[in-house]
């Protein structure tokens, strides 16, 4: 089968390709004993592959697990705090949806705006540029993402934005978390499926040194149901082969160099610092923030960033139990947490891992994680298998 002939033609959700996609799966894998462990890096890679029930499909010998593919989850505790400390010393902080209900040490943004903090959920930098051109009140944007988002915080800070605006940067860079996985003793990881609209902007070829370093191969993919299971394919035909090599499995979007514009802008305004991913561990440079000469647009430079009043308002959320980190790390999947659906669901999170859309708790909560075809219990039958791919949510 050639991968990528006709590729551009297809139905992105023709369930007779996906079953084809999924035989030539089983093909590959069912010659492994230990089966074939991928690792994907991306929370719309889950959200596709839980709503339209790949997982349930693919052959048994063939694992996919989620890393530390959500933004949110990995926003560590003191950046929380930090926003929540500035919403609570009277600035107006504009924050995605997502991050409005993840729990911090002390309180979430949510929990500081019931209090009678000024939180805004905004869509984008450019919502949060216009309410500072609406108001006197200093309006710090709580920017959050990976390096797909923070391109767009960069154009906000080159926009010349009003002198009550600012930034505080939780945003992080995917390349050397993935580097920290592979060098964990613990890790499964055989092969990766790297993040289409991430390498869209930094392109394919940025993988390769990865994967001479690190001998696992790179497959960039995207998100419909076919463009996972292309990319499943690829990536297991080249960790059966041995194959230590990167593949474009997205080259309508994807390309060697990616978007060297969008490049030119985020690495005029961000350098890669250390820092903490929430629960998995200190990234070095895994962390974007605001380079020296925009410092005058940096919360972080701008305002008095001394936790202590808040941490001392109360004892510290007790979260020791939430194993988000070892999700993330590939180590555990949600199902294996004792909170999961139980303590801890989307209404009532205990961890970061449940509250955003790209959280591997929050998606399988809300389809109902690992279900297999076959005889058991809510399983879904072979005759609807085909629906999966043209309902979503199936
Ligand atoms: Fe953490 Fe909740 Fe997920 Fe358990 S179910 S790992 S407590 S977010």
């Amino acid at each position: 089968m050639n991968l990528n002939a006709g590729f551009s033609r297809l139905e992105f959700r023709d369930p007779e390709r996906a079953r084809a996609l999924r035989d030539k799966l089983a093909g590959l894998v069912n010659e492994i004993d230990d089966g074939v462990t991928i690792m994907h890096v991306c929370g719309s890679h889950e959200q596709s592959i839980a709503k339209f029930g790949l997982r349930s499909m693919l052959p048994e010998r063939l694992n996919v697990i989620m890393g530390p593919g959500c933004p949110v989850c990995v926003t560590d505790l003191p950046e929380i705090d930090e926003a929540v400390l500035l919403a609570q010393n009277g600035a107006t902080v504009a924050t995605f949806g997502d991050m409005f209900a993840v729990p911090g040490s002390i309180k979430s943004l949510a929990e500081a705006k019931a209090q009678g903090a000024d939180v805004r959920v905004v869509y984008s930098p450019q919502e949060a540029l216009r309410l500072a051109l609406e108001t006197d009140k200093e309006v710090v944007f709580f920017a959050s993402g990976f390096e797909t988002t923070a391109v767009a915080t960069a154009a906000a800070i080159l926009s010349k934005p009003a002198g009550n605006f600012s930034v505080l940067s939780a945003h992080k860079y995917i390349p050397p978390v993935m580097e920290i996985i592979a060098e964990m003793p613990e890790t499964r990881v055989q092969g990766f499926l790297a993040a289409g609209h991430a390498a869209t902007i930094t392109g394919w070829k940025l993988f390769e040194r990865f994967v001479e370093r690190h001998r696992i191969p790179v497959v960039v993919g995207g998100f419909e149901p076919l463009d996972i299971l292309v990319a499943l394919v690829k990536l297991t035909e080249l960790v059966c082969d041995g194959n230590l090599s990167v593949f474009n499995a997205y080259p309508r979007c994807c390309t060697e160099n990616g978007n060297l514009n969008a490049q030119k802008l985020l690495w005029e305004v961000f350098q890669s610092e250390g820092g903490t991913w929430r629960g998995i561990a200190h990234v070095p440079n895994g962390n974007l923030r605001l380079r020296g000469k925009y410092s005058f647009l940096d919360a972080h430079e701008r305002f008095d960033m001394d936790l202590t009043s808040l941490l001392e308002e109360s004892a510290p959320r007790l979260t020791q139990d939430c194993i988000c980190g070892n999700i993330m790390a590939g180590i555990k999947t949600p199902s294996d947490c004792p909170l999961f659906g139980n303590e801890c669901k989307p209404q009532n999170p205990v961890g970061a891992c449940m509250v955003s859309s790209e959280g591997a708790c929050k998606i399988w909560h809300e389809y109902g994680g690992h279900v297999i075809f076959g005889d058991e219990p809510g399983s879904i039958p072979e005759s609807k298998q085909a629906d999966c791919f043209t309902k979503p949510g199936c």
